[in-house]
């Protein structure tokens, strides 16, 4: 009996005492629960912005939580290993605002002279992530240079600024007004998915933009322009969980107002349904 005994303790010793951890985890974790549990708050990934990048505004992370998501922010890399075990673990993602998209890497452009600031290793690693995670079915929602980026991902151009090259454009997208407020208004396509997502066919927006989309990737449409024709929103034409506006709606719902709520909630209803 005394030889079994240390027979025993030296496996658990060779082992380093993984038997505990694997009965532990049969016993706290059934497989069946664990999706139920999934299936009920999905991880939605959103993209770090460079200024720290690790991180992502406030008002993206509680817009994903308001439509009972659960945020999960993934640091900029251009690893592809990396992206490919954070897909594994996500279940959506939302690609966030930020800089200028560099138009001579992202669409064969030479830069004018108005073009704003570009951060390289971030279209790197946002382009990677929205062509990987497209590919694997997952929803994505680009949302102002999200938008864009998912635009040039797929093979569209951009406006590198729009007040410099679109003369007929004479409404303000750079508003200086509160983020909760909407300033110009947009048409929105009937049947699209920003529709269902809105309920209405016109809504006012903010605005904090001065490139948009020009030619849109092939595959995608146009689902919404504002009164002076710039695009406000594209969606994937084969998809119902691919889509990107120009405005910021995570500016509304993370101050309590509701109006563009049902975005984030396509968004985690289409997550429910990817695992
Ligand atoms: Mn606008």
């Amino acid at each position: 009996m005394k030889k079994f005994l240390g027979f025993i303790a030296l496996v658990a010793l060779l082992t380093g005492g993984s038997w505990e951890l694997q009965a532990q985890s049969k016993k706290t974790k059934p497989a069946a629960e664990t999706v139920a549990v999934k299936q009920y708050k999905p991880i939605i990934g959103i993209s770090a912005t460079d200024s720290s990048p690790v991180s992502a505004p406030l008002t993206y992370v509680s817009a994903v939580k308001s439509a009972g998501g659960v945020p999960l922010v993934i640091p900029m890399t251009s690893d592809k290993a990396q992206i490919e075990a954070v897909l594994e673990v996500v279940d959506a993602v939302v690609m966030t605002g930020g800089e200028d998209v560099d138009p001579l890497k992202g669409y064969g452009e030479e830069p004018i002279r108005a073009l704003g600031e570009i951060v390289p290793e971030r279209d790197v690693f946002d382009i990677m992530l929205i062509k990987m995670a497209v590919e694997k079915g997952l929803p994505v929602l680009g949302i102002c240079r999200g938008e864009q980026l998912m635009n040039v991902a797929f093979g569209g151009t951009l406006y590198q600024d729009i007040p410099s090259q679109v003369p007929s454009s004479y409404i303000k997208h750079n508003q200086r007004a509160p983020r909760n407020y909407g300033t110009h208004s947009i048409d929105i396509t009937e049947g699209s998915l920003l529709h269902k997502q809105l309920g209405v066919t016109s809504i006012a927006v903010n605005s904090y933009h001065h490139q948009a989309v020009k030619d849109p990737a092939p595959g995608f449409k146009v689902t919404a322009v504002s009164k002076d024709g710039i695009v406000e929103a594209i969606e994937k034409a084969d998809s119902d969980r691919v889509w990107g506006v120009q405005f910021h709606p995570e500016g509304f719902v993370s101050m309590g107002d509701d109006s563009f709520l049902g975005i984030f909630k396509h968004l985690v209803e289409k997550a429910k349904e990817t695992k």
